[in-house]
């Protein structure tokens, strides 16, 4: 039979936010994007994309998609719109702007982005420079993972540590706090490789996910504890003489502190704290000192609690006290892109920013937009959201959905569906999808750079984002060079093409190949810290940091140095209790006594998808887990539809009773939409309070009480 498919096949990169970036292949019909795959060359993709991607051509041409500006016609979230002109839409958005400029000052308006997309040209940071030139407020952007790069950073400073394909070489994996099956999946298959060749593979969190029912061995502390079990383990692993001398007092600052720090961190301590048995602990310590080489892959999850970066900074100490840095296969695996040459400088252009601009945290949008926490002289009074979709993802949802409808407040939104933020948009904007637009899209998960080729144009009147910025400074009369750099030009100037790591790598290289290893040694005989070469002040690994004090890495605040959180950190990593417990909060316990955890889903990616009827029939409807006897004494069954509530808020769902979760914890997987769940969705709970570092999330650090729908 005929193949009618385009002879010619064009690169792709997967530009959502997930570690794997993976390298794809466009493939045309008529003129339209007809076919995705995974790039079989591509050594982390295999030729393979996950559950969301498969069909990724079939989102360029959804139905519901976004084809045409709009403005509002209805009340604020009725999603009553009218079609627009884009001269009419953007004529509208910079006379509004230079409205509120001149009469609040450019703080009133605030950007609002994510990893929606990882673009270097479209993605988190594509409208950073437009609005650094604005003096707009800077939106300090920490929801996932920032609070590991302080403490990460701290610790072993900027290094991509153990390469995500060394694992092949590794003899004892542990996953801690990842569901990789479900938003890891490539580093899992290497996973599955090393297990075939002999490796343990032990996964740390604290119900049972997908990737825990497939480990050897499945450790579940009690949501918000791993920092103590990461402290008995160093614990154990010094008192039980299984440190590696040689390395610690070669490549390691602050042993004898953290020694006699760790004195009272026992397992026998850690075991009441984390409900992990004490010959469990032991156990475990003993085989992460001895089993080498050992990886471990941490994931975002485990800084969603009050002490999330303490927590962090003990887990990065481990493989120097073990000497697991030793072997090629050893070491720990937090974020590779640390050795990524991009030039974020470049890109956001902080040296724009007025002196004095102040900074509001995105996790606490909904308390800013009602006027709580911030200078009330300037209220904000307009936002730009593209490549996020906080109604969704960020805590206190009823917060930000009153804020969205104060009928003084100016939102403008950049999507491709109307989504549950855009539906409170004044003015939405159609923006272009990966196949309709050039970019590089960055891995924080891999060690490659990955070109993404325009090979369609948009349907409709859609735009790529950057284009967006450009018509906006140009009516807003920035007329800097940046904003007329064509997409490839941005790529010119984005990337350190000159940089040790891009040796060897041209854009025109990419362009034929698609993406290109970074020059960072070969995941067969990577050791990078073999011979300590930490990229801290010392060249070691810190066990005791002295005089730090508490930051946001540059990418997520626009690269805006002021204003950091900067809290006194402590010396030496520990233990922080999680806020809401039975054994920190008992008062609050006694009204909401269970634990909320909310995982990805497997068939969403954050909120993305969860509007498609296909990955909704995989997904099912929002489900809550719960354990049997905790169901029992609620009078609920399986099936059953349930209300979770605090005083922040709630949603509903349909119970799944299960041995999956230990009695205390419920687990409630996010993405789902509030205008299809028609209830709330999980952060509708959650709480906007910020963890020890970096600012992160405290998604898993939330009590609740679970009650029959009659
Ligand atoms: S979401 Fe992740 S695993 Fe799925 S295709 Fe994209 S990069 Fe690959």
């Amino acid at each position: 039979m005929m193949d009618d498919f385009s002879s010619k096949k064009y690169f792709g990169a997967c530009p959502h936010d997930c570690p794997d970036t993976c390298a794809m292949l466009y493939e045309l019909k008529n003129e339209k994007l007809a076919r995705v795959t995974g790039n079989p060359d591509h050594p982390m993709t295999r030729g393979g994309l996950c559950v969301k991607l498969k069909n990724y051509e079939e989102r360029h041409y959804h139905p519901d998609r976004l084809l045409y500006p709009h403005k509002r016609i209805g009340k604020k979230g009725s999603n009553e719109f009218e079609r627009i002109s884009w001269h009419e839409a953007l004529e509208t958005v910079s006379n509004k702007w230079k409205d509120i400029i001149s009469e609040y000052g450019p703080q009133a308006i605030i950007p609002y982005s994510y990893l929606g997309n990882q673009g270097l040209v479209h993605g988190l940071n594509g409208g950073d420079s437009f609005f650094n030139k604005m003096g707009a407020t800077v939106c300090e952007r920490t929801f996932c993972g920032e609070g590991s790069c302080t403490a990460y950073l701290s610790t072993v400073g900027p290094t991509a540590g153990l390469d995500p394909e060394s694992y092949i070489h590794s003899k004892y994996i542990v996953i801690w706090a990842c569901n990789s099956v479900s938003t890891n999946l490539h580093h899992w298959a290497i996973v599955n490789d090393a297990k075939k060749k002999g490796a343990k593979v032990v996964v740390i969190d604290s119900y049972r996910s997908r990737t825990a029912k497939e480990a050897d061995w499945h450790i579940s502390p009690k949501p918000g504890t791993d920092g103590a079990l990461a402290m008995a383990i160093i614990n154990h692993i010094i008192n039980s003489d299984l440190v590696d001398k040689d390395y610690v007092s070669k490549y390691t600052n602050g042993f004898d502190e953290l020694k006699n720090h760790v004195q009272e961190r026992s397992p026998k301590w850690a075991s009441e704290i984390t409900g992990i048995s004490e010959d469990d602990i032991k156990k475990l310590a003993l085989e992460i000192a001895t089993e080498q080489p050992v990886g471990i892959r941490i994931g975002v999850a485990l800084e969603r609690h009050n002490g999330g970066g303490q927590t962090i900074r003990a887990v990065t100490c481990i493989p120097a006290l073990t000497g697991s840095w030793k072997h090629v296969g050893g070491g720990i695996t937090q974020f590779p892109v640390w050795e990524h040459p991009y030039k974020f400088d470049v890109i956001c252009r902080p040296d724009w920013i007025p002196k004095g601009t102040r900074v509001v945290n995105a996790l606490q949008i909904g308390r800013a937009l009602l006027g709580e926490n911030i200078d009330k002289s300037i209220p904000l009074k307009s936002m730009m959201c593209w490549n996020a979709n906080p109604v969704t993802q960020a805590p206190e949802t009823e917060k930000i959905v009153e804020a969205l409808q104060r009928e003084d407040f100016f939102l403008v939104s950049a999507e491709h569906f109307i989504s549950d933020t855009a539906s409170f948009a004044d003015i939405l904007l159609p923006a272009s999808m990966g196949a309709e637009q050039e970019d590089m899209i960055l891995s924080w998960g891999h060690l490659y750079l990955t070109y993404n080729e325009k090979c369609v144009d948009s349907p409709g009147e859609a735009l790529p984002n950057y284009e967006i910025f450009r018509r906006l400074a140009k009516l807003m009369g920035y007329e800097d060079e940046q904003f007329k750099w064509s997409d490839e030009k941005c790529l010119e100037n984005y990337v350190d093409w000159a940089a040790p790591a891009s040796k060897g790598i041209t854009l025109d290289y990419l362009k034929k190949n698609g993406f290109a290893r970074l020059n960072v040694g070969c995941k067969d005989t990577r050791a990078p810290h073999k011979n300590g070469n930490f990229p801290t002040a010392s060249g070691k690994c810190e066990f005791i940091i002295k005089n730090a004090k508490n930051f946001v890495a540059g990418p997520f605040r626009q690269m805006y140095d002021d204003y950091q959180p900067g809290q006194d950190l402590p010396e030496l990593p520990d233990y922080v209790p999680p806020n809401e417990s039975h054994g920190t909060n008992p008062e609050l316990a006694k009204k909401y006594p269970l634990n909320i955890i909310s995982p990805k889903s497997h068939a969403f990616l954050n909120s993305c998808y969860a509007n498609m009827d296909d990955k909704q029939k995989v997904q099912g409807d929002q489900f809550i887990l719960i354990n049997q006897i905790d169901a029992k004494n609620r009078n609920v069954n399986n099936e059953d539809k349930v209300k979770v509530f605090n005083e922040r808020g709630s949603f509903e769902g349909v119970v799944k009773v299960t041995d999956d979760v230990s009695p205390g914890i419920v687990v409630a997987t996010l993405g789902y939409w509030r205008q299809l769940n028609k209830t709330g969705t999980v952060n509708s709970i959650s709480t906007a309070k910020l963890a020890d570092m970096g600012n992160a999330p405290t998604f898993s650090d939330n009590l609740v009480e679970v009650s029959k729908i009659s």
